[in-house]
């Protein structure tokens, strides 16, 4: 098979990560559907605008929306206005069928192995033998989250991950487990090069892979000097961001754009698959983490998080 022949996916999980993978790929021509959990409380920005709780597939169109803005910077021709229009939101309970005419579907949920197993078991209840599936996990086990799935789901799932923002950051890593057919690997490689402007790394189902495993031990070892040395956040930013070489979203703008939620749960996840306690000590958790998120300080997506949004 070949890439040009995916026209269609799905994406499950409306977030961050997964409104942005949908436009990308809306952008690129794809048809979408893009599927969450019913919300069970709006944010205070959807309240200011009116919306109703029942109206959940606004929300994510909104999220979706709200990811894929394009800056002025970017050459026009790369973007097709018409993207939105390809994207169909919903929500997952009422919507599953829908991921039965998706050529790939996308896993971008929360970055918990009990609910991401959840989701893929609706998923293969869904799908079309034969179809893609992939997960956008920042390092949770490819393996452990395709147990219990269908030797026939298995061969056809593999992790892409993407980064953040997906549109610009061009690095995807694809990481097949040892049941990933190796056309599977191929054919996510041949997408997400070709079709999506990516360039792919294929990974091992290492704990947080590679990018994510540096990454994360370069954001600890910055947020334990910042404050062992009395800087501000801003200070902290300032020397590492354009001053070194890096864009605006320096160290904490960026943390900010992940999510301070998210960041826990890649933070536990390599440090409780760690190999020894030498190397756990060095992916403890940092307690401004856990107090600012159990303060609903959650980064951009909340409004506030290191940072307030301006
Ligand atoms: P997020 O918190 O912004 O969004 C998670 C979404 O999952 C929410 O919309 C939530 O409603 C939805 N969800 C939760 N349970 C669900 C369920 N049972 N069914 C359907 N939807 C459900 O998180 P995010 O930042 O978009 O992260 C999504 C995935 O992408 C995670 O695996 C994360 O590790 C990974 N990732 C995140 C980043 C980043 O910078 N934020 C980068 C790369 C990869």
């Amino acid at each position: 098979m070949k890439s040009s022949s995916i026209r269609s996916a799905a994406v499950i999980g409306s977030g961050v990560m997964g409104a942005g993978i949908a436009a990308h790929l809306a952008n690129a021509g794809m048809r979408v559907v893009l599927l969450d959990v019913a919300p069970t409380q709006l944010t205070a920005e959807e309240e200011k605008k009116g919306l109703t709780l029942a109206d959940a597939a606004v929300r994510n169109r909104l999220a979706a929306a709200a990811v894929a803005k394009m800056p002025k910077a970017q050459p026009a021709q790369l973007y097709d206005p018409a993207w939105v229009k390809r994207i169909t939101p919903g929500n997952l309970s009422d919507h599953l069928s829908l991921i039965g005419d998706a050529d790939w579907i996308v896993e971008a949920v929360v970055e918990r192995l009990d609910v991401k197993r959840e989701v893929l078991a609706a998923i293969e209840s869904a799908r079309r033998p034969g179809t893609l599936i992939s997960t956008n996990t920042s390092g949770l086990s490819v393996s452990a989250m395709a147990e219990g799935r269908s030797l026939e789901f298995r061969r056809h799932f593999a992790a892409t991950h993407f980064f953040n923002p997906p549109r610009y950051m061009k690095l995807v890593e694809v990481v097949p487990t040892e049941e990933t057919d190796p056309e599977t690997v191929a054919l996510l490689t041949e997408l997400c090069e070709k079709r999506l402007g990516k360039g792919v790394v294929v990974a091992k189902d290492t704990p947080n892979f590679i990018a994510n495993r540096i990454g994360t031990y370069g954001m600890l070892v910055t947020l334990s000097d910042t404050l062992e040395h009395g800087l501000t956040v801003e200070e902290a930013d300032a020397l590492t961001g354009p001053a070194m070489g890096r864009p605006k979203t320096a160290t904490f703008r960026m943390l900010d754009l992940v999510g301070l939620d998210t960041l826990i749960h890649v933070v536990d996840n390599v440090r409780e698959r760690s190999a020894d306690d030498e190397e756990k000590a060095i992916f403890a958790r940092p307690e401004i983490l856990s107090a600012l998120v159990s303060q609903g300080r959650l980064g951009e997506k909340s409004g506030a998080g290191f940072y307030r949004k301006q």
